[in-house]
């Protein structure tokens, strides 16, 4: 699944390609991927220079000129290319089909053509992903009626408001809390286990009772193995396990390797139905 950092990195790869062009035609196949709103049609969008490209949690947020805005959302397996060609340009999201395989793929259910000639793919293999049109005044509508919780790189995603959102969970384990997306949106099962690593917490702690240390070093885990994806490149796991030659992910798919900080083994626990890997000397048990 695409997490924020994939997202992020894909509105960053996709901005130069994009801004100030406009699309001319577009077609989404499956009825279902596609969500219009506020009484407008996809054709909508068309004709009007994209103006910018902005993410929340894991959603692509398209404004044009003149007030209508385009919000994708790449849910489990969605991927968007931008080719000229077959020449990739910018590409992120789910790697199946690969962002230069012959285009439409089986799977491609949407194309935005620009005024340049070049064309946005929009390919799903589970068809979850969802495009939405809608009016520019209805995105934050449209985003508040997600329940997203706090935003990892806003001004208000502080020590103190994580704490108060993870001591409603009480005794839930903290791996699962920070899973939720209504405590922060965009946070994977890959970059939770980094942030734990990285801030000393045992992945079944109790979100709840978390001490002002703990929130501390775990904000800043957060945000520190967020920024190092999307600026390093995003995780690679194949088959779900780290490359042997690989210092990334640090923990996420490095159990029986050797911990990067104190050389003990890494282990692999389930926590509410998903892999969990951590450190057992790093992230001591709580009591
Ligand atoms: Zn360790």
């Amino acid at each position: 699944m695409p997490e924020l950092p994939e997202v992020e990195a894909l509105r960053r790869d996709l901005s130069p390609g994009l801004i100030g062009r406009a699309i001319v035609r577009s077609d989404i196949t499956k009825p279902k991927m596609l969500v219009t709103l506020d009484g407008l049609e996809l054709s909508g969008i068309h004709d009007r220079p994209i103006q910018t490209l902005s993410r929340r949690a894991k959603m692509l947020i398209v404004r044009f000129d003149r007030g209508v805005s385009l919000v994708v959302h790449l849910k489990l397996a969605g991927q968007l290319v931008h080719r000229d060609g077959d020449r990739v340009i910018a590409a992120g999201g789910h790697p199946i089909p690969r962002f230069d395989a012959p285009f439409p793929h089986r799977s491609t259910h949407g194309r935005f053509d620009l005024d340049d000639g070049t064309i946005l793919w929009f390919t799903d293999i589970r068809q979850f992903g969802r495009v939405t049109v809608l009016d520019s005044t209805s995105v934050d509508g449209f985003l508040a009626s997600k329940k997203l919780g706090l935003e990892p790189f806003d001004a208000s995603f502080t020590p103190a408001a994580l704490g108060a959102s993870l001591r409603r969970h009480r005794a839930l384990p903290i791996k699962s809390a920070l899973l939720d997306q209504a405590n922060l949106a965009g946070l994977g099962n890959i970059y939770a286990d980094e942030a734990l690593h990285g801030s000393g917490i045992h992945p079944l702690w109790p979100a709840g009772g978390l001490d002002d240390d703990q929130l501390v070093r775990l904000h800043r885990a957060i945000v520190e193995s967020l920024t190092y994806a999307i600026t390093n490149g995003v995780a690679d796991l194949p088959a779900g396990k780290v490359r042997p030659d690989s210092d990334f992910p640090r923990a996420h798919g490095r159990r029986g390797l050797p911990c990067l900080v104190c050389q003990t083994t890494m282990v692999r626990i389930t926590v509410g139905a998903r892999s969990t890997d951590y450190c057992p000397t790093c992230q001591p048990r709580p009591d």
